[in-house]
């Protein structure tokens, strides 16, 4: 391949401008192909983790996010219905210490404006919004995309960072249909000077069977991202629809009032439905690959899904340097993160089942929480948090 042909990217969300990016440090030129007109900053709140982090430092932007990050000292486990603090899982400093890197909270916005400057201020990308892939046909010298009002984009390769409903996916043979997953994710923003008990320096998470809530500050602590994960039986696609308020707090009775009452304050929630994709029979077909939820959509109860996407972003533009047979090096890139992507993905379903669990289970989880020291406990997501990129 040519190292002057750019390399096609579908999708400019967070994996998509972290591989344009990536294969700009590498001196590789890429055209990500955005469906939206205006790719404007949309989401609430995202995690990262010290792996993420270690990719977004890798990508240099670090610096460019710290001032509307949050740095959580640690996940402070309540109890639902009692709002009892069961344990302080320690992130902070202890977390930094141990893997060379911070634990960080953002607005998904935010994150995605730092990586859409980087990438608008890079010479080697080109950015296209409004092209919104419906069409991918491959030779064995290139590929061709074209969106849906008959604009075309060539290129030597192409990779499929569109999210969970992948246009380019469905041009790989044999793939299974995302599922869903039977729960919502709904969320919000509150003023942290409104926010009451949920204005901690720390992540929060509540517990009860039925659903849980995540709360943690972002846009440099003015405001405490909000998510109600709640089973559901809506299964909409969007990633922004409307929640109905008085629906919500209906399913929240059972929750503490020291919670509640803040969150009756909002009126304005949005939410996405929850999905689940079985293993891929492949990750790449030829001169395509994917990359981020178009390969392994992760539930959301370790928060990895950007940190994995940023991952993958580092992964294969380090394969694509170090080979320039294209189909070739995509096998490498796909061959370095299916097991560690599994690994997360079924690790986040066992998170998910713990926290739903109902008494007597509940009560033995609890216990555990309150006994067990709160490092052993988070000691054991070592290999998750860990992982660094190859220099
Ligand atoms: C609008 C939006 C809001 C989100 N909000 C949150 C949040 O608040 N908290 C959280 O933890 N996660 C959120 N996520 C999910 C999170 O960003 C991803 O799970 C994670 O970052 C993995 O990144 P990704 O690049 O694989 O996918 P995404 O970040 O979802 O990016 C996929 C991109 O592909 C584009 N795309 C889709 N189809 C096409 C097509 N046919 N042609 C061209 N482009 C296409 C999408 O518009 C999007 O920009 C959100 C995702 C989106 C798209």
């Amino acid at each position: 391949m040519s190292a002057r042909q750019p390399i096609l990217i579908a999708g400019g969300g967070i994996g998509g401008l972290a591989l344009a990016l990536a294969l700009a440090r590498r001196d590789r030129p890429s055209i990500v192909l955005e469906r939206q007109e205006t790719v404007a900053p949309l989401g609430a709140g995202i995690q990262i983790g010290p792996n993420g982090m270690h990719a977004l430092q890798a990508l240099g932007l670090a610096d460019a996010l710290q001032p509307f990050a949050g740095v959580p000292e640690a996940i402070a486990v309540h109890a639902g219905s009692s709002g009892r603090v069961l344990t302080r899982l320690p992130l902070g400093q202890w977390i930094a210490g141990r893997h060379g890197a911070p634990y960080w909270v953002a607005h998904r916005g935010d994150l995605h404006r730092v990586l859409l400057d980087a990438a608008n201020s890079d010479p080697r990308i080109t950015l296209r919004s409004g092209f919104d892939i419906a069409a991918v046909a491959q030779t064995e010298a290139g590929v061709t995309v074209a969106d849906r009002s008959g604009a075309m984009a060539s290129g030597p390769a192409l990779v499929g960072a569109d999210g969970l409903w992948s246009a380019v996916r469905q041009f790989f043979p044999g793939m299974p249909a995302p599922e869903f997953a039977g729960a919502t994710a709904t969320r919000t923003t509150i003023p942290a000077a409104r926010a009451g008990r949920l204005a901690i320096p720390a992540v929060g998470l509540w517990l009860n069977p039925h659903a849980h809530v995540v709360h943690y500050p972002v846009r440099g602590g003015s405001d405490i991202a909000v998510v109600v994960i709640a089973r559901e039986t809506w299964q909409g696609r969007q990633w922004d629809a409307e929640a109905d308020a008085p629906t919500l707090l209906a399913q929240m009775e059972s929750f503490h009032p020291s919670l509640t009452t803040i969150l009756r304050t909002v009126t304005a929630w949005r939410k996405w439905a929850l999905y689940t994709l079985p293993p891929l029979p492949s990750w790449t077909a030829g001169r395509a690959a994917l990359l981020g939820d178009a390969a392994h959509p992760m539930l959301p109860y370790l928060a990895q899904g950007g940190a994995l996407a940023m991952e993958d972003a580092l992964v294969l533009a380090g394969c694509v340097a170090h080979d320039s047979d294209i189909p070739a090096a995509f096998g490498t890139y796909a061959s370095l993160r299916r097991d560690r992507t599994r690994r997360v993905q079924a690790a986040s379903v066992r998170q998910g089942r713990i926290y739903r669990l109902a008494p007597p289970l509940s009560q033995a989880r609890d216990a555990v929480f309150r006994a067990a020291p709160a490092a052993l406990i988070m000691s054991r997501l070592d290999w998750l948090y860990g992982w660094r990129p190859a220099r």
